[in-house]
């Protein structure tokens, strides 16, 4: 369920961000009577120690001013910057006059004497708040890896998928950057060799920080069950083994936020007893659930056409129309096989409760139930409701859609750009030789490119654009409002996108390509020729040397 407030931010974000500028406030009071201790130490040093002393003020105060700006400490980040350059001035033209060495003291000193005052409680607060997610539809990936060029590579690929992705060498770094802004998933390598605990200890400690953990993905050397464990433990949704295959930790990214960002479960409840039903309906509601109410029976198909449920909670005893005949109305239709029935009576006699769920129905709740036992009965069948009729209707490689609701949908848009007078643009895509990717690396290795393909077009493209895998590494795209000239620039940074992805298979790593043709709707074409048109330049592609875009003729 949702966690965020209406402004997007977590709750559990701001109470970390709060425990964190605290944990900070005490790290001042303990370095800043560091820094004047130090600072004393220089009128009695040699040159030497001098020098060194100096250096060391520099480095401190450099992270000073680094990180108190931050935690919303801002006058003590610009004073600490002064300090910071006038140690540098000084460490490049060696020191002389003993005022200003005293003032730089004194400075210092007074710095370290602000220590008494620094609680989370005064200037801070405001800064505390986190940045605010502009474009929500930019996924930040933050990775925590340090082999630089692993993670460089990674930071590079998932950012070509369309992702924000930020690469951190340390704890420290990641520790930073996790105050200003909370990812919406975490890559951790297990084996850290410059860190004192491993990758796995880091990210259990932070997942338990956090209220709502965050999806976690976990990288290594040793593939064994201990790690595993551990891995699922500290909250782990996907593990890998190095060399990481990039397309296929991309597919688990989307298969966690698939499950996160999910569209509420709409809820029909059938009761003749309103006050119960609204009662309900409320609890569910509350439950971030879509729910409708109806009381007469009669009206069932009306309302499973334009609401479409994904469960359905029946009264047993109605008046008219029993509960039990209710749900045997409904199962004699195919079209509602999918939607779980879910009785909700107040009969405890088990033979009664039987007998009503071998007619029809598929499960049984006895009233009065807790909001919780509500909100959980509902929850799960909804849950698994969806996965399965994802699963009937999507291409299981892929996710997509199928052949023919692609098509449908290609129809569907047409109708819509021909009444509203915008052009939409039909796109056909095909991945360039790639029998050889089969012949040279392996069919798993070929499904790997159609996933990854997959997942680069559903990253790149509006939410509006529909989507669907046309054949075996054919691609089908209906992209509305948009001309043929805009649907070509946003296809052929796809294309370039798709031939920097590094694929690696037994046979070592390889790169492909991708050719498409566009067509745009027009009123003379009917869906099935503009999806030929599209095919024709498609083909022109091929034949001008693949890898590129083409726009059909008029
Ligand atoms: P071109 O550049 O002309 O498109 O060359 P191509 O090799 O891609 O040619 P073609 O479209 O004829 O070959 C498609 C191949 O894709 C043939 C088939 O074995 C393979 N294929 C089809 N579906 C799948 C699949 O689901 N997985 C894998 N791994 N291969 C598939
Ligand atoms: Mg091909
Ligand atoms: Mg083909």
């Amino acid at each position: 369920m949702d966690k965020r407030e209406g402004n997007g931010i977590p709750q559990s974000l701001q109470q970390h961000l709060h425990q964190l500028g605290e944990q900070f406030a005490e790290r001042l009071r303990q370095e800043l009577p560091q820094l004047a201790q130090q600072a004393q130490q220089l009128p009695e040093a040699s040159d030497e120690q001098r020098r060194q002393l100096l250096r060391a003020l520099r480095d401190q105060l450099h992270r000073l001013a680094g990180s108190a700006g931050t935690f919303g400490f801002d006058t003590l980040g610009q004073q600490a910057r002064e300090l910071e350059q006038q140690a540098e001035l000084w460490l490049e033209r060696q020191l002389r006059q003993q005022q200003d060495l005293d003032a730089f003291i004194a400075a210092l000193q007074q710095l370290g004497s602000q220590s008494a005052g620094t609680t989370s409680q005064g200037e801070p607060q405001t800064a505390l708040q986190p940045a605010a997610r502009t474009d929500v539809d930019t996924r930040l990936i933050y990775i925590l890896e340090d082999e630089i060029a692993v993670g460089e590579s990674m930071r590079l690929t998932l950012s070509n998928f369309g992702y924000q992705a930020e690469h951190f060498s340390t704890i420290a770094a990641l520790d930073a950057a996790l105050l200003l802004q909370l990812p919406d998933a975490l890559i951790v390598d297990v084996n850290l060799a410059s860190e004192d605990c491993s990758g796995l200890d880091y990210a259990a400690r932070l997942q338990q920080r956090l209220e709502a953990p965050l999806p976690l993905l976990v990288l290594t050397e040793q593939n064994d069950f201990a790690t595993q464990l551990q891995a699922v433990r500290a909250g782990a949704q996907g593990f890998f083994a190095k060399p990481v295959d990039i397309p296929q930790l991309e597919s688990r990214l989307e298969r966690c936020f698939a499950q996160q960002q999910g569209e509420p479960y709409r809820v029909l409840i059938v009761d003749d007893d309103l006050d119960l039903a609204s009662r309900y309906s409320l609890v569910l509601r509350g439950a971030g659930m879509l729910v409708e109410v109806l009381r007469d029976p009669a009206q069932i198909f009306e309302h499973l056409r334009d609401f479409n449920p994904e469960v359905m909670l029946l009264d047993v005893n109605m008046p008219d129309c029993t509960g039990p005949e209710l749900a045997q109305i409904i199962r004699c239709n195919d079209d509602w096989l999918r939607i779980p029935i879910i009785y909700l009576s107040a009969e405890t006699d088990i033979a009664k409760q039987m007998s009503a769920l071998i007619k029809a129905g598929d499960d049984f709740v006895t009233k009065p139930i807790s909001d919780n036992a509500l909100v959980a009965a509902v929850f799960s069948r909804a849950q698994r409701a969806r996965l399965l009729s994802d699963a009937l209707s999507r291409d299981s490689l892929t996710g997509l859609l199928k052949h023919g609701d692609i098509k449908e949908q290609v129809a569907i848009e047409l109708e819509r750009a021909l009444r509203s007078g915008a052009r939409a643009s039909v796109v056909m895509l095909d991945i360039d030789h790639f029998k050889r990717v089969n012949d040279e690396h392996g069919h798993a290795a070929g499904d790997n490119v159609i996933r990854a393909l997959a997942n680069l077009l559903r990253q790149r493209l509006r939410r509006v654009d529909s989507l669907g895998r046309y054949g075996g590494e054919e691609f089908l795209a209906v992209l509305p409002d948009c001309t043929p000239q805009q649907a070509r620039m946003i296809l052929d940074e796809i294309r370039e996108r798709f031939a920097e992805l590094r694929f690696i298979a037994d046979g070592g790593e390889f790169s492909c390509s991708l050719s498409a043709g566009i067509a745009g709707t027009d009123v003379h074409s009917n869906a099935e020729q503009l999806r030929e048109r599209a095919d024709k330049a498609l083909y022109a592609a091929k034949h001008g040397g693949r890898n590129q875009v083409q726009i059909a003729d008029d």
